[in-house]
């Protein structure tokens, strides 16, 4: 179900706490809101569509990627980018990494380690941030 997007930065700047198999609903509908935003928004995270869970999703070449519980575990090639948020007004400067490999649970709650570049990468980055209560 497509849900309205959170732009209240005191509910946004709190962290996320991990995602479960009960959350699997909430990620259907974080699937189906970045769709139906994808035309400007390169990804999106859970709390902003209301609920303080550790999911994100990301556009990945023509497809959707869903990730619950995403955890960064190699990071490199370190650059200074300029970022846009659905959530928020205007663009602001962030440290970003070129390549990035992330753990995290798909929609079958299976563990997967996936490899990333490029705008893939600087999305799911953006993203992980949201789920700290970071926002950029
Ligand atoms: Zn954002």
């Amino acid at each position: 179900m497509v849900k309205s997007i959170v732009r209240d930065p005191a509910f946004l700047e709190e962290k996320s706490v991990t995602a479960t198999r009960e959350d699997l609903p909430l990620a259907e509908d974080l699937y189906d809101t970045l769709k139906a935003h994808r035309l400007h928004c390169a990804g999106m995270a859970a709390n902003m569509i209301g609920h303080r869970k550790a999911i994100i999703a990301v556009q990945n070449g023509a497809r959707i990627l869903v990730m619950l519980n995403p955890e960064l575990i190699m990071k490199g090639g370190p650059y200074e980018a300029e970022e846009g948020c659905l959530s928020l007004d205007g663009q602001r400067k962030a440290l970003r990494y070129q390549h990035i490999t992330v753990k995290y649970l798909d929609m079958k709650m299976e563990p997967q380690v996936g490899m990333f570049s490029g705008m893939v990468a600087q999305a799911i980055q953006h993203e992980m941030d949201h789920v700290q209560g970071i926002l950029i």
